[in-house]
């Protein structure tokens, strides 16, 4: 799996409509494998129908500690519609997989309440609410105050 955050950039310059990305390295190589997916796809399909079938990648974030992959097909001239439903419920769950995937470091991961929705593994969970905690710790010294 490639691990590069310009892969998709890189690999396929045309597709990548907003080079924004909003996301964690953790979510990286699974990113970069609904790319390589989707495209293989499409290519297949234009191969085995004489299609001209293309996507855009509209844009990747985190959202509410979700994964977000927008997409939108282009050029869909003699294109079956299911083809285009299925892919988009290819993306659906992928997105739904990314639950499971720790934005941070790729382990297995669940989704975190608190003040923001994350999806991290236990490992970078903790790290974070030690660090939470340090920042309140260092809020304490600057009042002056000690409560
Ligand atoms: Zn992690």
């Amino acid at each position: 799996m490639n691990s590069s955050r310009n892969y998709i950039k890189d690999t396929y310059p045309d597709i990548l409509k907003d080079s924004f990305s909003d996301y964690g390295d953790g979510w990286i190589p699974h990113v970069n494998k609904i790319t390589d997916t989707l495209v293989h796809r499409v290519n297949q399909y234009n191969t085995d129908n004489g299609t001209e079938l293309k996507f855009h990648i509209n844009q990747i974030k985190q959202k509410f500690g979700g994964l977000r992959y927008y997409i939108s097909f282009y050029d869909t001239d003699g294109v079956d519609n299911d083809f285009i439903t299925n892919s988009h419920k290819y993306v659906w769950d992928m997105e739904f997989v990314a639950g499971f995937i720790c934005e941070q470091c790729g382990m297995y991961a669940e989704k975190r309440g608190g003040g923001w929705i994350t999806t991290l593994c236990d490992g970078c969970y903790n790290e974070r609410n030690d660090e939470d905690k340090d920042d309140e710790f260092d809020e304490d010294i600057i009042d002056g105050t000690i409560w």
